[in-house]
C-alpha cells in the first residue's frame, strides 16, 4: 500500500495508473477507521483496480470547535486496517495541502437542502463538507466514488456536487449501506467517545428508527414522531431532530400520503456526543 502526502506525489501515481487503463475508486474519510469506512474501501477494491483511501479531519466543516479537537485521531491503526483490506493508496494530507494559507475560499450554491437537518444545526457544515471534496475529487479525478448512507444528507450534498460541477459530471457515485453493531448502533468514529454506560444507550436511536419504520401508517406522522422523540428524551437523549422525509428532497413530512419515498432521519445528543442515523421507509418500486 502506497502512502501519499502531497498532492502532486499522489496526482503522478493516479495519472499512471490511468496512462494504464486502470479505473480509480476513491473513499474520502476523517480516519479513526471502523468496519462502515472499511466495507467502503471493500467496495471500491471490487468495483475498481485501483482504490485511494483519503484521511483528512476537515477542520471547515466542523461548526463547533470542541467536536474538532477532540475528534478521534488513530492513524497507525488506521493504516493497518487499509492495509489489511488491500487498499492501494493512501492520502493522508496536512492541513496546508488541502488549505493553502493564501488559497480563496468557494461558495457552493446548495440551495433548501443546505438548511434542513443537519444544515440546521450544523451552520456552515455542508460548505465544508463540498470545500473538501471538492478539492480531493479534484485531485484525485476519480472515476468512482463511494459514500455512506448513515451521512444520508451528505450524499445528497455531494450528488448535487457532482451533478454542478462539469469536471466531476462523470463521477459515479456509489452510496452503501450503513454499518452497524449487533445491537444496531450505526458505526460511528464518534462511537468511541461514549462512556461505557451511554455505549448501552446508543442503540436506542436505531430501535427508535425501527419502530418509526413499523408503525408508519399514511396520514399525520406527528403521533409516531412524537412518541418516539418521547422514548429518547426518557433515556437521556437530547434530540436535534427526530423526523420523516421525503427520500428524494429532505423536505420534512407531516402527512404521508402512503407512496412518496421517506427516510427516518435522527441526530441526538449522548452526553456531549451527537450521534446521526436513519433508516429508509419505503422505496418507489
Ligand atoms: P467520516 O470518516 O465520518 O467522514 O466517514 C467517511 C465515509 O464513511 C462517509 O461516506 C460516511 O458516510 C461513511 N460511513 C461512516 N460510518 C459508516 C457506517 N456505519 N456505514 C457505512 N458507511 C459509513
Amino acid at each position: 500500500m502506497r502512502l501519499f502526502r502531497k498532492k502532486a506525489d499522489l496526482q503522478n501515481y493516479v495519472q499512471a495508473k490511468r496512462n494504464q487503463g486502470l479505473t480509480i475508486g476513491f473513499v474520502p474519510t476523517m480516519g479513526a477507521l471502523h468496519s462502515g469506512h472499511l466495507k467502503l474501501a471493500s467496495q471500491s477494491i471490487a468495483m475498481c483496480d485501483v482504490t485511494v483511501v483519503s484521511i483528512f479531519v476537515n477542520p471547515t466543516q466542523f461548526n463547533n470547535k470542541n467536536d474538532l479537537e477532540k475528534y478521534p485521531r488513530t492513524i497507525e491503526s488506521d493504516l493497518e486496517k487499509l492495509s489489511d483490506v488491500d487498499c492501494d493508496a493512501v492520502f493522508l494530507p496536512n492541513l496546508e495541502e488541502i488549505y493553502p494559507p493564501n488559497g480563496t475560499t468557494k461558495y457552493y450554491a446548495l440551495g433548501e437542502i443546505e438548511t434542513l437537518f443537519e444544515g440546521k444545526y450544523r451552520p456552515g457544515h455542508f460548505q465544508g463538507v463540498c470545500q473538501v471534496i471538492d478539492k480531493l475529487f479534484f485531485i484525485v479525478e476519480p472515476d468512482k466514488v463511494f459514500f455512506g448512507q448513515k451521512d444520508y444528507q451528505q450524499c445528497m450534498i455531494v450528488r448535487k456536487l457532482i451533478s454542478q460541477t462539469p469536471d466531476f459530471r462523470h463521477i459515479d457515485m456509489q452510496i452503501v449501506p450503513t454499518e452497524r453493531e449487533e445491537n444496531g448502533l450505526a458505526k460511528s468514529s464518534r462511537n468511541m467517545l461514549l462512556q461505557d454506560e451511554e455505549k448501552k444507550l446508543a442503540p436506542a436511536i436505531y430501535e427508535a428508527l425501527v419502530y418509526i419504520k413499523a408503525n408508519m401508517k399514511p396520514g399525520k406522522v406527528n403521533e409516531v414522531l412524537q412518541h418516539t422523540t418521547n422514548a429518547l428524551l426518557a433515556k437521556g437523549f437530547k434530540p436535534d431532530y427526530v423526523a420523516i422525509a421525503n427520500a428524494d428532497t429532505l423536505e420534512p413530512i407531516s402527512d404521508w400520503d402512503g407512496s412518496t419515498p421517506v427516510i427516518a432521519l435522527i441526530a441526538a445528543f449522548l452526553g456531549n456526543v451527537r450521534l446521526i442515523d436513519n433508516l429508509i421507509l419505503n422505496t418507489s418500486s
